[in-house]
């Protein structure tokens, strides 16, 4: 099962040297869910010639520009290239009324419904749910109400072991229950255990995405142990005072959160204008945890 998320843009503030403010596109089982919505977002999408149309879920951290600006754009291409099917947004309560003024001024309005999630911002807490999939938000630390979200799937059924099902000639509609730990009788009344006929499921995957904040232990527990952690670097350790007087990460600081959180892989991005070159970032936060990259744009990393 696909669970990958592509980098749309991974500058914080402005744009600057090919880079653009942050968006990122998860793709878990070919349902598309947008993680911020930086301006030019939709050229992103086409650039990297992803169909926006796919997209049926945005999840937007906070209401500073760099994470929200290319959301009204991306919202009325899809209305005037024809979209009918709804979007659903989890986002701060007051996004809402922006956008309705936002849509109101425009005289147009759109041809499909939005339907909007006030996330809750001072708790952690399940936003979405379906059948394989759970996103629960992250209250992280900043100058504005902030939450990154915890993508985590839902256990897997086992998996069949085609060889001795055939050979056995099971009947198809009995799979799922074997796959669910359910024994299969024949006509003869001979049991055939689901656990001989079936391995173990793949342990369920857990992407988080953590952006902005101030280097902070209060959500570590949330975060122990996920396969791939999207943490903001905004600056080198060189400049913590700052990092922290505008409520941002160093690359340091973010290696030190990946290695205190057991997590298997990180990914640095959000990286301040002042930056032409990534590579000292990058090297910053491999001393303290080496399984981590720059999330460069356009790349797709597996999850
Ligand atoms: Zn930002
Ligand atoms: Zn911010």
């Amino acid at each position: 099962m696909r669970f990958e998320v592509t980098i749309l843009g991974n500058s914080s503030a402005t744009p600057v040297y090919d880079r653009n403010p942050t968006a990122q596109l998860l793709n878990h089982n070919e349902k598309f869910f947008l993680i911020d919505c930086g301006e030019g977002t939709q050229h992103r999408l086409l650039r990297y010639g992803i169909k926006y149309q796919r997209i049926d879920y945005i999840f937007i951290s906070h209401l500073h520009g760099d994470h929200y600006y290319g959301l009204i754009g991306l919202l009325s291409s899809m209305s005037l290239n024809g979209r009918v099917k709804p979007i659903f947004i989890y986002a701060p309560a007051a996004l809402e009324s922006i956008l309705a003024i936002q849509i109101e001024a425009g005289g147009t309005p759109f041809k499909y419904p939005i339907e909007f999630f006030a996330i809750p911002q001072n708790v952690s807490s399940v936003i979405f749910e379906n059948e394989s999939i759970v996103v629960e938000t992250i209250v992280l630390q900043h100058r504005v109400p902030c939450t990154g979200f915890l993508f985590k799937e839902k256990s897997k059924s086992r998996k069949v072991l085609k060889d001795k099902v055939t050979s056995l000639a099971i009947p198809t509609a009995y799979i799922s229950l074997l796959k669910r730990g359910i024994d299969y009788r024949d006509a003869s009344g001979q049991v055939y255990a689901a656990y001989d006929l079936t391995s173990e499921p793949d342990a369920p995957r857990v992407y988080a995405y953590c952006s902005d904040t101030v280097c902070s232990e209060s959500y570590l527990s949330q975060i122990e142990g996920v396969d791939l952690l999207y943490h903001e670097a905004t600056f080198m350790h060189d400049m913590v005072e700052r990092a922290s007087l505008t409520f941002h990460t160093t690359a340091q600081q973010a290696g030190e959160i990946a290695r205190k959180a057991k997590v298997k892989k990180l990914l640095i991005g959000h990286f301040s204008a002042r930056y032409k070159d990534l590579t000292p970032l990058h090297l910053e936060a491999k001393c303290v945890f080496e399984n981590t990259e720059l999330a460069q744009e356009g790349m797709t990393f597996s999850i």
